[in-house]
């Protein structure tokens, strides 16, 4: 059994903890919201009463938390003062190239193993333990990672160096963007050129217009049981967590010349989703705003 620090039990970070708490270990989690910890506190998770107390003593520390200036902040602050060089770090929030090797240099001059690892695959795979992990680090860090990476997710991959896991992810969620706005945009079309929706799916679930976006996460109710659109676009993945990838991609891109005009197009839809008060919202929930035209 491995003692595990758990920072960040949301949406995802929740059901990643609980899974490795099955799996046996030692589970000390922290959330600053406390409806978040109390939904994981039981079978197995134990509640810290702060980020420096998950940690203390634990063996491996995983933060699963919103963005980069949440990372520098816990590491710097809460996480490396309170371990020992022995601690193997992991963190799979999805965040910048440039914080995540910062703090893979300051982990590095603790002495501390550590892996960048974000993950995709929704809350439906952070459930089931399936989701697919993008891992950057020495490679004695991901071997080191790789027996609790194997609890979590079904498809773990060693990307290369510090911070290359995150840019994986980074053009994974842009084409994520991209796919689910032309989703929810064809399924509006659909709609107004008088179309059932439940016809669209059936017929473009089998053709080239099949992804990730219809088939396992579809905007309109009804036709995925999981997919957030069924419940009034709540939990999933947040709109203001899409827009920050999407921002991420793009600044990614103007870095080193690279073309990104479909994602900046996308990315205004989640802007002005955003600003009509939708943040909070699951990224399919655009739909709402791709209706009213
Ligand atoms: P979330 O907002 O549901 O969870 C993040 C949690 O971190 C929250 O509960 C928040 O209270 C906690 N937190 C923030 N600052 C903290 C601090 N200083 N100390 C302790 N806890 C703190 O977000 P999520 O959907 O679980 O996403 C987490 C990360 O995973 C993000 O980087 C996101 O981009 C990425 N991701 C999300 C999904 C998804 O489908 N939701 C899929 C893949 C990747």
């Amino acid at each position: 059994m491995t003692k595990i620090g758990f920072i960040g039990v949301g949406n995802m970070g929740g059901p990643m903890a609980l899974n490795l708490a099955t799996a046996g270990h030692d589970v000390c989690a922290f959330d600053l919201v406390q409806a978040s910890l109390d939904a994981v506190v039981g079978d197995g998770v134990r509640a810290a009463g702060s980020n420096a107390d998950a940690v203390k003593g634990a063996d491996v520390v995983i933060t699963m938390l919103p963005a980069g200036g949440h990372v520098d902040a816990v590491y710097a602050n809460d996480v490396l003062p309170n371990v020992s060089s022995e601690v193997l770090l992991m963190d799979c929030s999805t965040i910048d190239m440039a914080t995540s090797k910062a703090v893979h240099e300051a982990a590095a001059e603790k002495g501390c193993l550590m892996v960048d690892a974000p993950v995709s695959g929704g809350v439906k795979k952070a459930v089931d333990g399936s989701l697919t992990m993008m891992v950057g680090g020495s490679d004695e860090a991901f071997a080191a990672a790789k027996p609790y990476l194997d609890v979590m997710g079904a498809n773990i991959f060693n990307c290369g160096d510090a911070g290359a896991g995150q840019a994986v992810k980074m053009c994974n969620n842009m084409m994520l963007g991209i796919q689910m706005a032309s989703t929810a945009e064809a399924f509006v079309l659909g709609e107004k050129l008088g179309i059932d929706p439940e016809k669209m799916f059936e017929v473009i679930n089998v053709s080239s217009g099949q992804c990730w976006s219809l088939s396992s996460y579809c905007p309109v109710p009804g036709l995925v049981p999981s997919a957030p659109s069924n419940n009034n676009f709540e939990g999933g993945f947040g709109t203001t967590l899409m827009l920050k990838d999407m921002n991420l991609a793009l600044e990614a891109a103007k870095a080193v010349n690279g073309s990104a005009k479909v994602a900046e197009m996308a990315t205004s839809i989640y802007q002005d989703y955003l600003e009509e008060g939708s943040g909070g919202k699951d990224f399919s929930g655009i739909i709402e705003l791709i209706r009213k035209g």
